[in-house]
Formats: C-alpha cells, structure tokens, sequence
C-alpha cells in the first residue's frame, strides 16, 4: 500500500479490483434472486454435508455452536447456503456468475470455508472434514471405528513416543545438572547460562582463562584449581 491507500504493485491492484467487483456483485438484485432460487427453497440443502439454510450448527458431539465474540456472541451459529462457483470462467461477468449451469453449486458457508482450506467433508459420517489431496476415504474418527486394532496400535505407537521423549528429557536436565556442577565458575548455571548475562561458551579448564565478562569468572567456592 502506498501513502493514499491506493495499491502499488499491479498485480495486487487487479486482484483488489476483482475483489471489488465482486462486492459489488454480491449486493445487485441478480445476486439476490440467482441465490435465493438456487439455496434459499425449503429443500435446498448444501451438497457436501446436507444441512439446509438456517439450521443450527452443532459440535460432532452434538452441542450448539455459539459465537464467541462480536455482536452475536453467544447466539446459535447457523448455516448460510449459498451458490459456489467452481470454475474461473464463472467470475467473467455478473451475467455469467448468475448463470446456472455444472459449474454452480449449493453450499454451506463452512464447507465453502474448509474448502479453500483444501478440507472436505467426511463422507462416512458427515462431520468432520479430511485432507482434500489425501487418498483418506473417511476421516480418522470413522476409520479407526472399523479399525480398532489399527487404533491400538496408534495409541501404542503415541505412548511409547511419549515415553522415549519423557527419558530423553530426563537425561538431558542430568546432563545439564551435571555440566553445572562440574563447571568451575559460580557464575554458570544450567543450559549454559551465565547469572551474568547471555551464554557462558567457556569449557570448564577454559573458562578462567577466556572469560571477558564484568565481573568475570569466578572460582566455586572449595573447589580449588586442578
Ligand atoms: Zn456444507
Ligand atoms: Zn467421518
């Protein structure tokens, strides 16, 4: 953006005018009526998770989802149908964008969402949403419910990671404890601290000698020099 608002790079400037137009678009009479013929009639239900205009959104455990912040926090969300378009050539006029033909479609303003985000919905029980470049045919909750023993081995696999992380920290914080106490200067703490500020880079037969901080090195006390 420059000073006055205005954006400078070309490129961006297209885009920010298709975005304008687009606006523009979606607040004409012909938006209007295209869309509420298409997704606003009682039967009208979003092609990937079925959900009709206006339905209250629930959790995949049932619970309805609220706003959290902003002017309806704490209302019910609910679904907002809408036309998609799914080819380029739709956005090449208002005229073109309000056409139905193949390239049109009736969704929800979340599978809209989640599919820009490259997700689709779960075919199997239509509530979550899965990698839309993986080969995943259902989504892990549902798969897993077929596999049990795949689970058991995932949650196996997840433990025994957990375990080897937890003995490999356990071993690292020794290892410093033990660097600390080693290390002949008072000043030097573990991870390499120093009380003085910064890292202490000095090996503990080295430090004495290197040191440049103010201060400086100091020697632990009772423990004399090797
Ligand atoms: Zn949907
Ligand atoms: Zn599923």
């Amino acid at each position: 953006m420059t000073d006055d608002g205005s954006v400078s790079n070309p490129q961006r400037r297209g885009i920010e005018n298709r975005r304008k137009e687009l606006a523009k678009w979606h607040r004409s009479k012909e938006w209007f009526a295209f869309r509420d013929l298409h997704a606003r009639t009682p039967d009208a239900v979003c092609v990937h998770c079925g959900k009709k205009h206006n339905e209250i959104r629930v959790d995949v455990d049932g619970n309805i989802k609220k706003y959290k912040s902003g002017k309806r926090k704490g209302d019910p969300i609910r679904v907002n149908l809408t036309v998609n378009h799914l080819s380029r050539r739709k956005y090449i006029s208002l005229e073109e964008y309000t056409t139905w033909d193949d390239d049109c479609e009736v969704c929800c303003d979340l599978c809209n969402q989640l599919y820009e985000q490259g997700k689709v919905i779960c075919p199997v029980c239509k509530k979550r949403y899965i990698d839309s470049n993986s080969n995943d045919k259902e989504c892990d909750h549902c798969y897993y419910e077929k596999h049990p023993d795949e689970l058991a081995k995932k949650i196996e696999n997840i433990e025994n990671r957990n375990e080897r992380n937890r003995i490999f920290k356990k071993n690292q914080a020794t290892k410093q404890r033990i660097a600390k106490v080693k290390h002949p200067c008072r000043f030097r703490q573990v991870k390499q601290k120093c009380i003085l500020g910064g890292i202490c880079e000095h090996s503990p037969t080295k430090a004495e000698k290197n040191c440049k901080k103010k201060p400086g090195f100091e020697r632990k006390k009772g423990l004399m020099k090797k």
